[in-house]
C-alpha cells in the first residue's frame, strides 16, 4: 500500500497477520462490506511463522466440551468454504488417538475424550493394542496401549485453505499487502492507529492474527500474552510399500525426563499422494525467547528420537529421513486455555478497538475463527461460546 496524501489511510478493520486465521477473518469481514486491510510481514504464503506444511490434523474430539462443540461449530463452515472455493479441504481419513489412556497431555487425554463422545453422540471404534497392531502395522506396543479411531477426522489441505481463503478475501475487495510488518498499535477510544513500515494508517478495529509475533505489538502496550514459542520438527519418510496407508495418529505416552515423547503422523495426502508422509515429535520443551530466535531448522535429537520411535513401532516407513523443517508452534504457558480469542478490552487501554486470536492448535478451527474474530470487530460481540478464551489474565483461565 502506498498513500499518497498527508492524512493517514482509513479502513474499517485493519488485520494484521495474514497467515489463515487473518486471510479467513478479511473474507468474513469484507462480505458484510467492511473495508478491510490485511498486512503480512513475510508476505501471503509464507513458510517463515506457524503454518508452514502441507498438512494438518482436523479432528472433531476434544478433552474440553467448550472446544468439542467448537469443532461442530467449524466442520460446516469448512464444507462453505469448501463449496465456494470449489475444492475439498477436510479429507475425512480418520483420526486415531492411542497409548495411554490415563496420560494428560497438551494434545488432550484419551479416557476423558472418550466420555466426551459419548456423551455428545459422537461415534468412534474404542481399540485394543493388538486391534492397533493388526489394523495399521503398529508393531510392539506396550499391551495396556488402547484409543480409538474417529471416522470423521483426517487432515486438512494448507496451501489449499490459504489460497481459498485469500481468493475469497480477495474477490471480496480486501487490500491484502505482503511484505509489510505493523510496527506499533495506538488505540484510542474511537480506533486505532497503526504504524508500519511503509505507512500510518487509521483503523475503527484491529485484528491481530500475527501469531508468534503479538507480544512485539501488544509489550508497548503494557501487556503481553503468556505464551510459549517452540520450533517444532517436521519429518517426511518413505512408506516402504505403495499400499501402506495410514489415518492420522497420535500417540499418547508418558513424558520422559527429556520431553513430552508425543508423535504423531498422517498418512497420504489425498490432494497430493506420493511415496512420502509427514510425521513430527510433539515436543513442548526449550521454548524460544522470542521469534527471532527460530534457526529454521529442526533439532536433530527429536528428529532422531522420532525416526528410533518409528523404527520400532512403524515397520511400514523407512526410518531414514527424507525431508525435514521446522515450523514454530506458538502455545498458551497454561495448556488448559488452549487458545486466546477475544476482545483486548481489559488487557490494554482502548483494547475494545482490538480483537485477537493467538495460541494453540488453532488450523481446524479457521473458518470459524474467522468469523468470531469479524463478528467481534463488527459487532462487539459473537454469538459462539467464547467466555473461557478471553484474552485476560492468567487466573482467569483457571475457571
Ligand atoms: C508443527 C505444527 C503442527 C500443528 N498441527 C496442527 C494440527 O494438526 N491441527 C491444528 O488445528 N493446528 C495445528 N497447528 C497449529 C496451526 O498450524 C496454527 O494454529 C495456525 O496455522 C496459525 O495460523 P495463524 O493465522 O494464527 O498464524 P500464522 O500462520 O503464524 O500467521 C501469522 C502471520 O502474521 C504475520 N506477522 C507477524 N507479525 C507481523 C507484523 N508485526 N506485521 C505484519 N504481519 C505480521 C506473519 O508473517 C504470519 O504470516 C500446528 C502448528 C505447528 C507449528
Amino acid at each position: 500500500m502506498t498513500n499518497t496524501g498527508s492524512s493517514p489511510s482509513r479502513f474499517d478493520i485493519v488485520i494484521v497477520g495474514g497467515g489463515p486465521v487473518g486471510l479467513s477473518t478479511a473474507w468474513h469481514a469484507a462480505a458484510r462490506r467492511q473495508r478491510t486491510l490485511v498486512l503480512d510481514r513475510y508476505g501471503f504464503f509464507n513458510e517463515q511463522a506457524g503454518s508452514s506444511g502441507a498438512e494438518r490434523h482436523w479432528r472433531l474430539q476434544y478433552t474440553q466440551e467448550d472446544l468439542f462443540r467448537l469443532t461442530m461449530e467449524a466442520l460446516p463452515m469448512w464444507r462453505r468454504l469448501e463449496n465456494l472455493a470449489e475444492r475439498r479441504l477436510v479429507h475425512h481419513i480418520g483420526s486415531l488417538w492411542f497409548g495411554d489412556i490415563d496420560v494428560e497431555t497438551n494434545e488432550g487425554q484419551i479416557a476423558t475424550t472418550a466420555r466426551i463422545m459419548d456423551r455428545l453422540d459422537v461415534p468412534y471404534q474404542w481399540l485394543t493394542a493388538k486391534d492397533i497392531e493388526n489394523r495399521f502395522g503398529f508393531t510392539d506396543l506396550p499391551s495396556h496401549y488402547e484409543g480409538f479411531l474417529q471416522p470423521d477426522g483426517g487432515t486438512i489441505d494448507v496451501r489449499g485453505t490459504l489460497a481459498a481463503l485469500y481468493g475469497l478475501a480477495q474477490r471480496e475487495g480486501c487490500v491484502l499487502s505482503g511484505g509489510e510488518t505493523a510496527l506499533e498499535l495506538l488505540p484510542d477510544a474511537d480506533g486505532v492507529t497503526v504504524r508500519t513500515d511503509r505507512e500510518t494508517y487509521r483503523a475503527g478495529t484491529v485484528v491481530l492474527a500475527n501469531g508468534p509475533g503479538v507480544n512485539d505489538l501488544l509489550a508497548p502496550l503494557g501487556a503481553t500474552l503468556d505464551i510459549r514459542l517452540y520450533e517444532m520438527a517436521l519429518v517426511s519418510l518413505r512408506r516402504r510399500a505403495a499400499d501402506v496407508d495410514f489415518p492420522f495418529w497420535f500417540v499418547f505416552q508418558q513424558p520422559t525426563e527429556e520431553d513430552t515423547n508425543l508423535f504423531y503422523g498422517f498418512g497420504r495426502n489425498p490432494w497430493s499422494p506420493s511415496e512420502l508422509v509427514r510425521l513430527g515429535p510433539d515436543f513442548e520443551v526449550h521454548p524460544l525467547g522470542s521469534a527471532q530466535g527460530a534457526t529454521g531448522r529442526p533439532d536433530p535429537r527429536h528428529v532422531d528420537r522420532l525416526c528410533s520411535w518409528v523404527e520400532r513401532h512403524l515397520p511400514a516407513l523407512d526410518p531414514e529421513p527424507a525431508h525435514t523443517s521446522s515450523c514454530l508452534a506458538v502455545l498458551p504457558a497454561d495448556p488448559r486455555r488452549q487458545f486466546y480469542l477475544g476482545l483486548a478490552d481489559g488487557l490494554v487501554p482502548g483494547g475494545r478497538n482490538i480483537v485477537l486470536y493467538n495460541s494453540g492448535w488453532g488450523f481446524k478451527f479457521v473458518p470459524l475463527i474467522g468469523r468470531i474474530c469479524s463478528d467481534l470487530a463488527i459487532d462487539g460481540r459473537t454469538d459462539f461460546d467464547i467466555a473461557r478464551l478471553a484474552p485476560t489474565g492468567p487466573q482467569e483461565a483457571d475457571r
